[in-house]
């Protein structure tokens, strides 16, 4: 029993320190971000420079998803409730992914409704899944992408489906480990996240998927 407690504990300041340094790790990417950003206004984004820009603002939104994954990880808890529309943070997602999320079609079914939660929490579970069903459907015939949320008595019911690859049967229990990814370069922390966070709220991650037809994500969170 004492050692189970010392390995919280030692768990818990571990999250801490990996919170902390992943702050100090987030400001200079905002930046680097933001200076990226500048350049593409101001030179154009045609040509080899235009190329190198791309580059450098493809990869740094890649390590700063990346860390805001890891954070979320260490740090499921995290976070105040605030109100915020629900069809107006889907828009902020779809914004921020564009460039991605333009290679499919995307079908919302997202009511305009103000809801209590976590918002960043919210950004991070509907981003990666949404991630993820993009990512499995490009390169099939049907590359469309469905997100619905629906307002039950008492939860909030996302569903998330796409028609790409499917996830193979063998595979299918590994998904939720943090690392592991059979993308060349994935990160492996976007289901392990959302699996975090639906824990800690108290939810239910199910999936529904077939080889070759395609995913359905659902997760319910009580309201
Ligand atoms: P990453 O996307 O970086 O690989 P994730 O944790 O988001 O990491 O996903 C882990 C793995 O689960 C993926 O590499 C992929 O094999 C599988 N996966 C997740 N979502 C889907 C999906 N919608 N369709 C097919 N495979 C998926
Ligand atoms: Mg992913």
């Amino acid at each position: 029993k004492e050692r189970r407690l010392r390995e919280a504990e030692k768990l818990a300041s571990l999250g801490t320190m990996a919170a902390g340094l992943i702050h100090e790790i987030k400001n200079p990417l905002a930046s680097i971000s933001g200076g990226v950003q500048f350049l593409k206004e101001n030179l154009g984004s045609s040509g080899e420079l235009g190329q190198v820009l791309e580059v450098i603002s493809r990869e740094t939104e890649r390590l700063n998803r990346l860390v805001t994954n890891f954070l979320f990880f260490a740090r499921p808890e995290r976070g105040e409730k605030e109100r915020f529309n629900l069809k107006d943070l889907l828009r902020e997602i779809l914004d921020t992914n564009q460039p991605l999320f333009s290679q499919v079609k995307m079908k919302a079914r997202v009511p305009s409704v103000e809801i209590e939660a976590n918002k960043e929490q919210w950004r991070q579970i509907l981003e990666n899944l949404l991630i993820n069903a993009v990512e499995a459907s490009r390169e099939v015939q049907r590359s469309e992408v469905e997100i619905e949320v629906e307002l039950l008595d008492r939860d909030y019911l996302i569903k998330v489906r796409d028609y790409g690859s499917g996830i193979k049967e063998d595979i299918r229990s590994r998904i939720f480990e943090p690392f592991f990814t059979t993308k060349p370069t994935g990160t492996g922390l976007g289901l392990a996240v959302v699996y975090r966070i639906v824990e800690n709220l108290k939810g239910e991650v199910k999936l529904f998927s077939k080889e070759g037809e395609g995913t359905l994500f659902e997760i319910k969170l009580p309201r």
